[in-house]
Formats: C-alpha cells, sequence, structure tokens
C-alpha cells in the first residue's frame, strides 16, 4: 500500500508541524515503525469563515490500549455496533484508495460536508511521518457525537472527560458549558 504523508490538517495546532509526542506518555512519534492515533475537534464559526481547535493531540498504540481498556465493555459494543449499522462498507472500502485528505471532506456516516459541518472531529492512524492508509482517516460530524453520547455509560463520558480535564484546561475566559466529547482511539 502506497504511503501518504501527514497533511496538514492533522499538524499540531500549537507547532503547526506533526505531533512528535504521545500526549499520555512523551514517546517519540516519528521514529518509522512507530503507530499512534491523530485526533482532533474542531468548531466552525459563524458563516464557518472561521475554525477554532477545540482539542487535538497524538496518542501512541500503548496508551490508545490503556484507554480502551478503561472504557466499559457495553460502551464499546455500543459504539462498535452503532458504526458496524451506519458505516456505508462501500465507501469506506474505497478510501483506501484516494487521498488521505479526501476522507476529510464529508463525514464519515452521514456525509454530511466538512463546511456544513457546526463541528467535527477527524482521525487518522499514522506510523512515524505516514499516514497508514490501511486504516484511512476520516471526519465524523457533531450529529453522529450527539447520537453516539446517549449509547454511552456515565462512567465511560467521565473517563473521556477525565482526559480532556486532564490535558486541555480550558481558558477560565472562554468557559462555557460544552457538551461531553468523544475521545475515540
Ligand atoms: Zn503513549
Amino acid at each position: 500500500m502506497e504511503e501518504k504523508g501527514i497533511p496538514k490538517e492533522f499538524h499540531s495546532f500549537e507547532t503547526n508541524a506533526p505531533f512528535e509526542q504521545c500526549i499520555e506518555c512523551e514517546k517519540y512519534l516519528l521514529d518509522d515503525d512507530t503507530e499512534y492515533i491523530i485526533e482532533k475537534a474542531v468548531k466552525n464559526y459563524e458563516g464557518y469563515s472561521a475554525k477554532d481547535i477545540v482539542f487535538d493531540y497524538a496518542i501512541c498504540m500503548d496508551c490508545a490500549e490503556t484507554m480502551r481498556k478503561e472504557i466499559s465493555k457495553e460502551s464499546w459494543e455500543s459504539m462498535m455496533r452503532y458504526f458496524q449499522e451506519n458505516i456505508d462498507i462501500q465507501s469506506r472500502l474505497e478510501m483506501h484508495n484516494q487521498s488521505p485528505e479526501e476522507g476529510l471532506k464529508s463525514c464519515m456516516i452521514k456525509k454530511t460536508q466538512l463546511n456544513d459541518c457546526g463541528e467535527y472531529q477527524i482521525y487518522a492512524h499514522c506510523k512515524g511521518n505516514k499516514i497508514n492508509m490501511e486504516n484511512p482517516p476520516y471526519m465524523i460530524s457533531g450529529e453522529v457525537m450527539e447520537e453516539l453520547l446517549p449509547l454511552l455509560s456515565d462512567k465511560t463520558i467521565d473517563e473521556m472527560n477525565g482526559f480532556l480535564d486532564k490535558h486541555f484546561s480550558p481558558d477560565p475566559s472562554l468557559m462555557e458549558p460544552t457538551p461531553p466529547r468523544l475521545i475515540l482511539v
């Protein structure tokens, strides 16, 4: 499978360059064989001419695995079932042969165009400084988050919020009630 460089959409908001470290254990990520996940939540603003990065991070596979174990089995199975029932397998398979940016143009589940999403999250599975196209990058609209959250247990939502609070303490002047956000490592 052809290897692709990491598109700027997945660069760190802070450094404007590829992520170099795991957010949890600080492992260096850009060695050739190191696999990791990048997740980014973005808010489109009025008229959607401006964007706000809600959070972004990279996490190594070991830490992602640890997080997965903290999610309750029931919540995990509900999420997997939701994806199985709602993903268009054919278009997901076609993404393997497209550019990594292609999957970011519309919601993988709802097909909503990115510019029509008030909020969205994007994911990439990377290996060193390349995108792993065996698991192509994708985008999930805010609408999907809203459908997924009720499927999760309170404990799982607490775990996810705990992770975000630990790494992204919000600027107090910007504090507003925000809905819980999904971590889909
Ligand atoms: Zn790690």
